[in-house]
């Protein structure tokens, strides 16, 4: 088979044919997903009933697993529902396989993902790319929407471009859960959400493209005030996610998608909560800081 592409938006987003996501890909099947990632940022692959295990393996081929001692969430480890190690469970099922209860703080907490984030931006190496896997798929809604932040930043006029180039923001999942009026975090939880430095414009490494890093889990801008910084923040991320830079992507199960937390934003989208949705993530490290990039 051959890795084919086709883009699906005006601005990214890339629909791959000729891959068998359940089997081992060649080192040139490898490259060619690289490229297209790189290229469009997020690609779907349809049809791609993978398991656990082939999901992991799927994902291996493009990096190493994102791996932290502090979880990236309020759920604790043994809350899990047996998946397997380095599978991310983003279903609303609890580990007796019951849909989580509205009133379940767990709840609360997951409904922090609708807002439009990039993946562990709150860590001090925030993540590569991030693999969904569409297992159980509710009959209505539930679309994930990805906004293009390489389409948005250069799409800016250069007084913003200039004033943003070197502006550093502090990433916690304590302002993106605030934003949603859920406060009620543990000492503990709020010292594992300690805020972390992040560049608002980063440079990839493989394209010497800028993008905006935006995430609702930037609250602050340093050197200014509160109000001033979330106001801008915000003022950015309603340019950066008009429409004509954001894909929405209608599941189906077997989709699975890659997105690059580095170029893209992201959000989950309403569904009726009395439905199962069994999506599964597993994610790739970041290779640096983006505080040491170099222009
Ligand atoms: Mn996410």
């Amino acid at each position: 088979m051959t890795v084919s592409i086709r883009q699906i938006h005006p601005s990214f987003a890339g629909e791959v044919t000729g891959v068998d996501c359940t089997q081992p890909l060649s080192a040139g099947d490898v490259a060619a997903i690289q490229a297209g990632m790189d290229h469009y940022g997020v690609l779907v692959f349809r049809d791609q009933p993978v398991n656990d295990d082939q999901q992991l393996a799927f994902t291996l081929h493009f990096g190493k697993l994102e791996a932290y001692n502090t979880a990236g969430h309020i759920k604790k480890k043994d809350d899990s529902r047996g998946l397997g190690a380095g599978i991310a469970d983003f279903s609303n099922l609890d580990k007796s396989g019951n849909i989580i209860s509205e009133q379940d703080r767990i709840w609360f907490f997951k409904l922090g993902d609708r807002l439009w984030h990039s993946d562990s931006s709150f860590r001090p190496v925030p993540a590569g790319y991030s693999l969904l896997s569409g297992r159980t798929i509710p009959t209505w809604g539930a679309n994930t929407e990805f906004a293009d932040m390489r389409g948005a930043y250069d799409a800016l006029d250069d007084r913003t471009k200039a004033e943003i180039e070197d502006l550093i923001c502090e990433h916690s999942l304590i302002f993106s859960r605030e934003a949603i009026g859920f406060t009620d975090l543990t000492p503990e939880e709020r010292a594992a959400f300690t805020p972390v430095r992040q560049r608002l414009v980063r440079i990839q490494e493989r394209t010497g493209r800028r993008s905006l890093f935006l995430s609702s889990h930037a609250g602050t801008i340093l050197g200014w005030t509160i109000p001033e910084a979330r106001m801008f923040l915000r003022d950015l991320t309603e340019f950066a996610t008009r429409e004509q830079f954001v894909y929405s992507h209608p599941w189906h199960v077997g989709d699975l998608v890659i997105w690059d937390n580095r170029t893209t934003m992201h959000r989950a989208r309403r569904f009726d909560r009395n439905e199962v949705r069994d999506v599964r993530r597993t994610t790739l490290a970041g290779h640096a800081a983006t505080a040491e990039q170099v222009a």
